[in-house]
């Protein structure tokens, strides 16, 4: 696989021609803060943002997405995304996470509505060029590109203000001939973009995590009565806002609408939270984690412990978000995992 070495004006002229060929969703400035939409010119892409309020994820996961129409005679016709699209400038760990979600969705029972967003989706990975507050990256082991998988081309921008475009599967190869006289870089290109990863895996640290994320699933499996979980689950609003904006969190809830004439209709699924009390009630008004604790042990069990039984990767890519947007700030996966490595 090719890569290449483009100025500003040649890396800005690259994006014109994606818009023109595909859909773009880039990274843009909302107010003070950063999200993914539909990217309409070269200008509106921040690739210097520190991280999107939700991850790129909801391209893949629709926040809400039809699944299947119904009619009164029990005929029933799936409903698949036929969109093909290009996500602009994801951040390793979100990348990783996307790769999580794709060994989730394709064990055992293989999702063909994820896979139908998921096939159709080229993705262009960006190095950090800046960090969040929040974000412990670096501590997970998915701050570079050079630690995550799964994406068309990888993009770092050099100090001297060129790009470097590397491309990793043949799709990504067919971007970069868009740019047929790019330059191929240097050694000492290549030897800028280890020096960026190197400082990338040092600055991506705002919270420590002072236990291997290998050793996660070990620790956990002794801590289950630890009283950590009820001191902090006390101040828990259930808002869910922890599991919204989490890249690796993917559970959804499947609802059935009726039109107007109350004999057809539409499945849905949309995101759903753990956290939130309803979550684990079944037919006959059981609950299964009726107290707060029950629940926000479970989250941070899902995390370190039974997604890594099932896919052998730690459902945590660092990201921060759930730090940032906890109002109770009780959402700091670091903290609550050093936490019971020193009272174990
Ligand atoms: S648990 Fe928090 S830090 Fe970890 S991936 Fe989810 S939102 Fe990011
Ligand atoms: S964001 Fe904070 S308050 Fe809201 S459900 Fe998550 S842990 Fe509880």
């Amino acid at each position: 696989m090719s890569i290449k070495k483009v100025g500003s004006a040649e890396f800005k002229g690259w994006v014109q021609s994606l818009i023109k060929k595909h859909t773009v969703y880039g990274v843009q400035a909302k107010e003070d803060r950063f999200a993914f939409d539909v990217l309409d010119a070269p200008e509106d892409l921040r690739l210097d943002y520190d991280v999107t309020i939700l991850p790129p994820k909801k391209y893949i996961q629709p926040q809400k997405e039809v699944l299947l129409t119904f009619d009164e005679n029990g005929v029933f016709e799936s409903v698949m995304n036929e969109e093909s699209f290009l996500i602009l400038g994801v951040h390793p760990y979100d990348m990783v996470a996307i790769s999580q979600m794709d060994k989730v969705f394709t064990k055992d029972n293989r999702d063909e509505h994820y896979m139908a967003y998921r096939e159709r989706a080229t993705i262009i990975v960006s190095d950090v060029q800046t960090a969040s507050k929040d974000v412990f990256a670096g501590c997970m082991g998915t701050s570079t590109g050079e630690e995550c998988s799964g994406h068309d081309v990888l993009l770092t921008l050099l100090a001297d203000g060129s790009s470097l475009l590397e491309a990793k599967t043949e799709k990504g190869e067919a971007l970069l001939d868009l740019i047929p006289n790019a330059a191929e870089p240097h050694e000492g290109d290549l030897e800028a973009r280890s020096a960026i990863w190197e400082s990338n895996r040092k600055e991506l640290r705002k919270h420590e995590l002072h236990v291997a994320p290998s050793d996660l699933p070990e620790l956990l499996e002794r801590s289950y009565d630890h009283p950590v979980w009820n001191e902090k689950s006390e101040l828990c609003y259930a808002c869910g806002s922890c599991n919204l904006v989490c890249p690796t969190c993917y559970c959804f809830n499947v609802q059935d609408d009726f039109n107007w004439d109350l004999k057809s209709g539409t499945r849905s699924r949309c995101w759903d939270s753990c956290m939130v009390s309803s979550f684990a009630k079944v037919a006959g008004d059981h609950d299964f984690r009726p107290l707060a604790a029950a629940r926000y042990r479970h989250r941070y069990y899902r995390k370190g412990k039974y997604v890594p039984d099932m896919i052998g990767e730690i459902a945590c890519v660092g990201c921060g978000r759930c730090i940032t947007s906890c109002t109770a700030k009780i959402a700091n996966p670091a903290e609550v995992y050093n936490c019971l490595l020193e009272k174990v």
